[in-house]
């Protein structure tokens, strides 16, 4: 007999969402503990109370202030560099927002999505994690012909401290029907972002240090940034580089020694396609990263972490990848 019981069934309302393929047809969650129900409760409780403290209106906005001076004054030679990136802002719906739910094709962190026309291969395990309207990307992001929706999907990983397995799909929403099917049960929750309204806002950003050559990188790092207190790289990173954060196109926030992934079907370099995080910006980046609206707020942690993910204590969030050439566009996910 089903389990019918009201967080049972708040967790699958909330949660939704399995769907269409992250390419691998065998479920990867055999490995992994089953949810209890008071886990899920748990879970479900934490959501409500940080959306009554921190839920946020769907006609509010998101604005990243200004950099202390533009990167281009002390690096002319950078200007070519600057790309732009679509900072998503996730921030959590008002417990008072009943259209969220029903808004199937919106923009959106985790809930319900869209189903495409063509049904896709591969349904097992799939967290909706994106779904982006082609008006919501950067510039730079290629949709499909005839499609309107980005959708990113990930998997629980199958061996403990592995990156989640992604499936990045475009697609024409099915208006006929109603949206994704729920969540399987046991899928731990820390994989399971809050479903979050996203206020998409474009900010020009400059590449970590580490992606530039060497003469570049030493250049930066010989620098005496106004904060003296910071080498020339730290200060570059934190105030005039790549945004943190959860976002889409742009940069990534690469603090070491890059690993651009190769496709594996075509053996070419990957193109960064968005950066999952569990921090939208944090001690060193908070002066210049902190959107302008939250600024005042005594306790801003709802707002600086609305997904509610938990990829343990070593990772901060999730690189994702993508094969432009390849026509099922490839995806692989690399921790921050
Ligand atoms: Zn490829």
């Amino acid at each position: 007999m089903p389990d019918t019981s009201p967080n049972r069934r708040a967790f699958l309302a909330l949660a939704a969402g399995l769907v269409a393929g992250c390419g691998r047809e065998s479920p990867s969650t055999h490995a992994v503990p089953a949810v209890t129900d008071a886990e899920q409760a748990a879970w479900l409780a934490r959501q409500r109370s940080l959306a009554q403290r921190f839920g946020v209106a769907a006609d509010a906005a998101r604005t990243t202030p200004e950099p202390p001076f533009p990167v281009t004054q002390p690096f002319p030679e950078l200007k070519p560099l600057m790309k732009l990136t679509v900072r998503l802002h996730p921030r959590l719906p008002r417990p008072d927002d009943h259209r969220f739910d029903q808004e199937r094709t919106a923009s959106k962190i985790g809930g319900i999505f869209a189903v495409p026309k063509s049904p896709l291969r591969g349904r097992n395990g799939c967290i909706p994690i994106l779904q982006l309207r082609v008006e919501d990307a950067p510039p730079h992001l290629r949709f499909d012909p005839n499609t309107s929706l980005m959708q990113v999907y990930w998997q629980v990983p199958t061996h403990p401290g592995e990156p989640p397995i992604v499936r990045t799909v475009f697609i024409e929403p099915d208006h006929e029907k109603g949206g994704t099917p729920p969540l399987p049960e046991g899928i731990p929750l820390a994989w399971v972002p809050f479903p979050c309204r996203v206020f998409p806002e474009r900010v020009a950003e400059y590449p970590s240090p580490y992606l530039m050559p060497k003469m570049m990188r030493e250049r930066i790092a010989a620098w005496k940034p106004p904060d003296a207190e910071r080498s020339g790289t730290d200060f570059f990173l934190n105030q005039l580089g790549p945004a943190p954060g959860t976002k889409v196109g742009g940069w990534p926030r690469i603090l070491g020694e890059p690993n651009t992934p190769t496709c594996e079907q075509c053996h070419r370099l990957m193109d960064f396609l968005m950066t999952v995080a569990t921090r939208e910006w944090d001690a060193p980046t908070v002066a210049r990263w902190q959107p302008q609206e939250e600024r005042g707020s005594l306790d801003p942690s709802g707002y600086q972490s609305a997904l509610g993910l938990d990829l343990g204590d070593r990772h901060h969030g999730i690189h994702i990848y993508l094969c432009n050439t390849c026509p099922d566009h490839p995806s692989l996910a690399q921790f921050t």
